[in-house]
């Protein structure tokens, strides 16, 4: 039987335009037809009463991590990938529940994404879409290689590569296991144990080899990078996006936008740093890294704006305090930090979804895209703190939040 949606206001993300009373159609898994409610005949459908909410597409996040859980320091290396698993899943659920309908997941521990990502697709497990990266790909002292002490290994959080051959060979790898895209750690970082997050990591030869792997396979790439020179590196070879970005030149950015690279900025994993200095829960050469980089942060994310560079909604959840479910923040302080609040919810929308490769399925409401959907009481339009009032989720036509999260 079609169901009936009846939206008091609909964006549709197709443009920046928001309309009154409108009525979605949706059969089975997609939308059918979208009109005015006025013109529509309801009798005999199975109708949902949205009249008094803002209605818009599922949300998407870019940049997160299922299988972290938001605490403090490595437990990484006491849990097993069952562990992973099963907190990656309870993770996605979560996220899916506060809105969240695709999940761009870039890093996790072995391949547990993607055994969610297929239970999820089978039907066996409920959950929200998933793009699954498997285990992020560094180099030895980089982001994914833990210190350990001389002779001892093992516990790393992704795959260790050094050279072109070893990094074309780790593409392979997380491609032939199912990985929808590639994930470099191209520079240090603010939770890695070294002193400056923007040192490059990753050479250019080094991304490109796996890059031109991924172009072959019609894959995706994201490169973890904050310094400008890692950042350079991964745009001149082809990266999707880059993620953080924290420190960037003029030359960085005007390459951005004539190489189309995506900017995922994730402003809500310093924020929750930061909000806990001088509590002692946070290492102290984190809280350093996360000052100096955030004032630089800000600056580039206002250049990269201004200059049109395409800039996607991530969050990095999972992160310390950054908890599953709670990651819509990020709204905020993407506008706080200079975007329009329109800017901010095409971001998660339509703009993701083109990051995602996934235009034609996500991140619009349209005929024949998938009927992922949420609402919300007030107008996140005019005041994108209403983003934090949602009532309502679907995806793929099933409802899995009919009651006020707030
Ligand atoms: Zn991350």
């Amino acid at each position: 039987m079609e169901t009936v949606i009846k939206c008091g206001k609909l964006y549709t993300a197709e443009n920046d335009d928001v309309q009154n009373d409108m009525a979605l159609v949706i059969d089975d898994k997609v939308i059918k037809e979208i009109c005015p409610w006025n013109r529509y005949d309801f009798s005999g459908r199975n109708v949902i009463d949205l009249s008094q909410k803002f209605v818009m597409p599922g949300l998407i996040d870019a940049h997160l991590h299922t299988d972290s859980d938001g605490t403090t320091g490595g437990n990484f290396l006491s849990k097993t990938i069952g562990d992973f698993t099963i907190q990656g899943m309870l993770h996605a659920q979560a996220d899916l529940k506060a809105g969240f309908t695709t999940l761009r997941n870039v890093g996790c521990e072995g391949y547990n994404d993607i055994a969610i990502r297929d239970a999820i697709n089978r039907g066996d497990i409920w959950g929200p879409r998933m793009i699954c990266s498997g285990p992020a790909i560094g180099a030895t002292g980089g982001p994914t290689d833990f210190p350990h002490k001389p002779g001892v290994e093992g516990g790393y959080m992704g795959i260790v590569c050094d050279g072109p051959d070893e990094m074309r060979k780790a593409a392979r790898e997380v491609l032939k296991h199912g990985a929808d895209m590639l994930k470099f750690m191209a520079t240090a970082g603010i939770n890695s144990k070294s002193l400056d997050p923007g040192a490059q990591k990753l050479t250019y030869e080094e991304m490109r080899a796996a890059i031109e792997i991924a172009e072959m396979a019609g894959a995706t790439s994201a490169a973890h990078a904050h310094g400008t020179e890692g950042i350079k590196a991964a745009v001149k070879a082809g990266i999707t996006s880059i993620e953080h970005g924290s420190y960037m030149d003029d030359e960085t950015i005007e390459l951005m936008v004539k190489k189309g690279t995506y900017f995922v900025p994730t402003f809500v994993p310093c924020f929750h740093i930061l909000e806990h200095d001088g509590d002692g829960t946070i290492a102290d050469y984190i809280i350093t890294k996360a000052k100096n980089a955030v004032s630089h942060h800000r600056e580039n994310y206002q250049k990269c704006l201004k200059a049109g560079v395409k800039i996607g909604f991530g969050t990095d959840t999972g992160t310390p305090y950054n908890f599953h479910g709670k990651q819509k923040m990020e709204f905020e302080l993407m506008v706080n930090a200079g975007m329009s609040a329109r800017q901010a919810l095409a971001s998660a929308t339509r703009v993701n979804a083109s990051l995602l490769k996934m235009e034609d399925k996500v991140g619009k409401l349209a005929a024949g895209m998938f009927a992922d959907i949420t609402a919300y009481d007030g107008d996140p339009m005019q005041d994108i703190r209403d983003i934090y009032k949602l009532s309502f989720v679907m995806k793929d036509g099933v409802v899995y939040r009919d009651t006020p999260e707030y």
